[in-house]
């Protein structure tokens, strides 16, 4: 088989709902106000992990402030160690669901597992897989079944096309909204916290009509580099982006070193012309 990712033949046999057709317009997906793809650009941001509920207040705040659409905050953290911090699971759903509906923001937070899947379903705005369960086939095919954006974030190791059947899933059991995002693969390369794959956003937008965003906090792993993965990836043709912001980085308690203070995030979105 010819090995042109964008031909009909490979949309046909395996990205039957995914992939993009000849002339097919971009699908766009809304979460509250905000708008991806088509040409809408929106912003996610937030701390990486919720910590208190004035902390996740101020931040929900701030980032509102500066211009974004959407809060982050994760309450179940998939972490490398078992002795690290692993969220405060249902009480962080709880804090992120009531600091959104004060500051008046739509929230998105990460699921790892269908044990919680109602109270995301009854809490949260759009659900997010993160990149350690990409290719956890059972829970996409649950998410397939309701019908809240769902925030696919690339794997590790995971090739376009693996990242795009994950997608495939989803929609094949009947949830439309999906939004992938390219959070940085691994390569040889550690000084990086991951390699941001700035291709990813034409290779996406040329395979697939779904929008795709740009989270250039967990690619780069450091701060001072958020700005210019953020850039790249709009400049590249991205649809959105998440990025990890705190008030106070040196005292977060997960991600502060590749966390924006909401002064920079402000600026960046400035800048970008994107707030
Ligand atoms: C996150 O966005 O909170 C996260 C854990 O990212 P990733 O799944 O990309 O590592
Ligand atoms: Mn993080």
């Amino acid at each position: 088989m010819e090995r042109d990712l964008g031909n009909e033949k490979l949309i046909n046999e395996r990205f039957r709902l995914s992939g993009r057709r000849e002339g097919q317009e971009d699908s766009i997906v809304s979460v509250g106000k905000a708008s991806f793809g088509g040409g809408n650009i929106s912003n996610i941001a937030g701390p990486c992990t919720i910590e208190d509920y004035d902390q996740t207040l101020e931040i929900a705040k701030a980032v509102k402030e500066a211009g974004a659409d959407i809060l982050r905050g994760g309450a179940f953290k998939p972490r490398t160690s078992p002795y690290s911090f692993q969220g405060l699971g249902k009480e962080g759903i709880d804090i992120l669901y009531s600091v959104g509906k004060e500051v008046g923001i739509p929230i998105v937070s990460e699921l790892t597992t269908l044990k919680y899947l109602d109270i995301f379903i009854e809490k949260v705005d759009m659900i997010q897989v993160g990149s350690k369960n990409m290719s956890n086939f059972e829970l996409l095919k649950e998410l397939g079944k309701i019908d809240k954006p769902i925030l696919l974030k690339r794997g590790l190791y995971a090739t376009y096309e693996e990242w795009l059947s994950s997608a495939e899933y989803i929609l094949y059991n009947g949830n439309p909204n999906v939004i992938l995002c390219e959070r940085g693969i691994r390569t040889f390369e550690t000084y990086t916290r991951n390699t941001l794959d700035i291709l990813a956003v034409p290779v996406m937008k040329r395979l697939t009509h779904l929008p795709i965003i740009i989270d250039p906090s967990h690619s780069g792993g450091k701060w001072w580099l958020v700005e210019a993965g953020a850039k790249a990836g709009i400049a590249a043709g991205a649809d959105g982006l998440m990025i990890e912001v705190h008030t106070d980085p040196d005292k977060a308690i997960c991600d502060g070193s590749q966390s924006l203070i909401p002064e920079r995030y402000k600026k960046l979105l400035e800048e970008l012309k994107i707030r």
